[in-house]
């Protein structure tokens, strides 16, 4: 697979940085990413993945914009207000660059449906807000063997992790948060509140992060960082990065896992 002159044209300032290089930038536009939850932070997730030029992108919620959306979801204006954010979504991305191979889902993810979303990718990035979808998406993607970066936020904190549970060492989302948040009984940003620009700061951090895992082998920026978390604090602001240990025990990616 190469680039047309076209294309090295859009992605020069990709291309001269050695970390990224040619390699990356072809090996970026052969990757399918699966993003589930097109919100706060997939909104400004997609517009960097899709610049970035990841080749398919399968964007996944079932929600519609709503005019307090607009305040920190980016991908939306007002004529979106009543539509689907996925279709809003595919819309924003084919106008941007109608190259990119764009699938949506508007559907609810249940743990069935999450399965089929997964097969296949090459990583899927998890930016909804709640712990029942969250893990359903967290256990398909071990069951699958598909790496998940999963990135919350709420009111000035935010996190993101990447996981690897199907591999013997790598803990998954479940061995993070424990069940206890299986059912759908978390705080949302309805009720907590959030800067707007503190959503754009975690899912700009997670398209960061998405293409160092999705480099991993690749180029130098390829670092997949399994297992370990990041916490962005916006309030003093300042980053802290920690690692979480596999559970033998967990239900997502332990030894009785079929
Ligand atoms: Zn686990």
């Amino acid at each position: 697979m190469s680039l047309s002159p076209e294309r090295l044209d859009r992605f020069a300032r990709h291309i001269v940085l050695p970390e990224v290089g040619g390699a990356g930038q072809v090996a970026l536009a052969g990757k399918h990413l699966v993003l589930v939850g097109l919100g706060g932070i997939g909104s400004p997730a997609l517009q960097y993945l899709a610049a970035a030029g990841i080749g398919k992108l399968t964007l996944v919620d079932d929600d519609k914009v709503d005019a307090s959306n607009l305040q920190r979801q980016t991908l939306y204006n007002e004529r979106d207000i009543g539509h689907g954010k996925a279709i809003s979504a595919k819309r924003w991305v084919k106008l941007f660059d109608p190259e990119l191979d764009v699938e949506i889902s508007d559907r609810r993810i249940d743990i069935e449906r999450a399965a089929t979303l997964v097969e296949g990718a090459d990583l899927v990035l998890d930016g909804t807000d709640n712990f029942a979808t969250r893990l359903a998406v967290s256990d398909a993607c071990v069951k699958a063997g598909v790496p998940l970066l999963s990135a919350a936020v709420g009111r000035f904190q935010g996190q993101v992790g990447a996981f690897a549970g199907h591999l013997p060492e790598e803990a998954c989302y479940r061995c993070f948060v424990g069940d206890a948040f299986d059912a759908e009984d978390c705080d949302t940003c309805a009720e907590d509140g959030m800067l707007g620009a503190m959503a754009g700061w975690v899912g700009s951090f997670a398209a960061l992060h998405a293409v160092r895992v999705l480099l991993d082998g690749v180029s130098a920026y390829g670092d997949a960082q399994w297992s370990r978390v990041n916490l962005l604090d916006g309030i003093k602001p300042g980053m802290r990065q920690f690692t979480i240990a596999k559970d033998p025990a967990c239900k997502g990616c332990g030894g009785d896992v079929g």
